[in-house]
């Protein structure tokens, strides 16, 4: 394969070839690199570079499928699905001996002393650690302009956003740079950017990946979740870094789906959305949606049913709250979470300049940037005696009905929900910077799955004015399987279509012409 090939195989085609010896990791690794060292000054995707440990890692691999080869299928088909592929890392993923940021400067210089659960088992696995990406400022925003330190900009149009607020993982996958990446989502930060970069991006169910070694954001909402160009590579991603964990309590003993590692393919996939029973909340069609958005998703809802699927119009009322009790919930959870950066304990620090609480202010007042520093004092608001009651509890009986809704629709029946991931394309920089409103607006489709705990997936379903427009299917607890079953699906059965075949517009640009 190609420089240009090896960068586009998706993480299946890659361990095909591995298995074939048609391709290494080590050449792959070097194309990866070579296109991050030429693009990335414009693309902005990426924080810290892991290259000496990941060419030990691909090294590692090519040895293992090598031998593997030599003694025969049998030991091929032992080894790791993950084995020698390349994964880019949120940079709120700690990572031993490496810097971890979240986006934020009160974490400037902190290097991690040990690795998140997920990254334990994506060694264990034997996957390809690429470094940590870019993201809005401890996951708090939905366009990465919040980083403390880059700007990520969209491979498919360069003067517009990625989405956020895991902007830099979507930004490599989309652009080439990595086959898979993790996002967190806790109220939208994996299926959004998706959405805008034209992935697939899951947020698994509550519990159902260990947060341990996550830098927290709200400790409710937050969930780990896979960035992929295809729903298969999305669930070979997301069975790697399942499952309970010792460390994290609120980790589920949910047994493991063996169907993520066998999701059916082509004439088998599309023939599987026969008889499937789809629901389409009206609420989710939301003021403000742009039509091109709604037009490709209605014509997704159409491709479902032309293939079998029967698709019913529900309601979910309390979605119309959703938005407002998660600027509640999240914001509380957020500054109880934030108050450990006080510069004793990690990162950047202003004490030494005066009495204790003058290190205090001089550490967070610089260290915070202004949406975190908005989130900090909602939530401390929010918490305060005499407003908790009015703000806080009201949220969390808001969030029951908005569970409730949810529940209804699984009680008749229905295998998941179809809906749109954002009511708009990728917006240009600075659009919404001015009005902290319209930023939180660009969530709502997704905010509600998360404040009842369940899976979602964004799977691109068509462009808008050139740009990618995402198709959210939201299913039952610990229905991940099903839902990227359903999206291969959706897949096969747009496998020919036009937009499938078009590549991010600005990549060529990103590197002056060679790709
Ligand atoms: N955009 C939402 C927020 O700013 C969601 C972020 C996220 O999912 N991490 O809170």
């Amino acid at each position: 394969m190609t420089a240009a090939e090896l960068r586009r195989a998706s993480a299946q085609q890659l361990r095909d070839a591995y298995k074939a010896g048609s391709a290494t990791a080590v050449e792959l690794l070097a194309a990866l690199y070579a296109a991050i060292d030429r693009e990335d000054a414009q693309l902005g995707a990426w924080l810290y570079l892991r290259r000496e440990e990941a060419q030990a890692e691909a090294l590692a691999a090519d040895t293992r499928y090598a031998a593997a080869r030599a003694e025969g299928p049998a030991a091929l088909a032992a080894l790791p699905p993950l084995l020698g592929i390349p994964v880019a890392l949120k940079d709120l993923v700690n990572l031993i001996n490496t810097p971890t940021t979240a986006g934020s400067r009160i974490l400037e210089g902190y290097v991690s002393p040990y690795d998140a659960t997920i990254a334990t088992r994506l060694k264990a696995a034997g996957a390809i650690l690429l470094g940590k990406t870019n993201m809005d400022e401890f996951a708090m925003g939905s366009s990465t302009e919040f980083s403390a330190y880059k700007k990520t900009v969209n491979p498919w149009a360069r003067d517009r956003v990625p989405g956020g607020s895991s902007g830099g993982s979507a930004a490599a996958v989309a652009a080439f740079h990595a086959p898979l990446s993790i996002g967190t989502d806790t109220g939208g930060s994996i299926r959004q950017p998706a959405s805008l970069t034209g992935l697939v991006g899951m947020k698994p169910t509550y519990g159902r990946v260990s947060r341990y070694g996550i830098v927290a954001f709200a400790s409710s909402l937050d969930q780990v979740g896979p960035f992929a160009r295809t729903a298969h590579d999305a669930a070979l991603l997301l069975h790697a870094i399942s499952g309970r964990d010792a460390h994290d309590a609120t980790s589920s003993t949910e047994p493991l789906d063996a169907q993520l590692l066998n999701l059916p393919a082509g004439d088998a996939a599309a023939a599987g959305i026969k008889g499937r029973r789809f629901a389409l909340p009206k609420e989710y069609f939301v003021a403000g949606m742009e039509p091109g958005v709604e037009q490709a998703v209605r014509e997704a809802v159409r491709a479902l049913e032309a293939a079998g699927a029967l698709v019913e119009e529900v309601s979910l009322p309390a979605t119309e709250h959703a938005l407002a009790t998660y600027y509640i919930v999240a914001p509380a959870e957020a500054s109880a979470n934030l108050a450990r950066f006080d510069g004793i304990r990690y990162g950047a620090s202003g004490h030494g300049e005066g009495n204790l609480l003058d290190g205090y202010l001089a550490t967070r007042g610089r260290g915070f940037g202004p949406e975190v520093r908005r989130r900090i004092m909602l939530g401390t608001y929010a918490l305060s005696a005499g407003y908790y009651d009015a703000y806080y509890v009201k949220a969390q009986k808001v969030r029951t009905l908005i569970a409730q809704d949810f529940e209804r629709v699984w009680a008749a029946g229905f295998d998941a929900i179809v809906a749109p991931t954002s009511p708009q394309v990728a917006w240009r920089f600075g659009a919404k910077m001015a009005d902290p409103i319209s930023m939180y607006l660009s969530d709502a489709c997704t905010l509600p799955a998360n404040m009842a705990g369940l899976p979602g997936v964004s799977i691109p379903c068509g462009l808008s004015e050139g740009l990618p427009v995402g198709l959210q299917l939201i299913g039952r607890p610990w229905s991940e399987a099903s839902l990227l079953t359903i999206a291969a699906g959706y897949e096969a059965l747009t496998a020919t279509a036009a937009w499938r075949s078009v590549e991010p517009h600005d990549l060529a640009a990103l590197s002056g012409g060679a790709t």
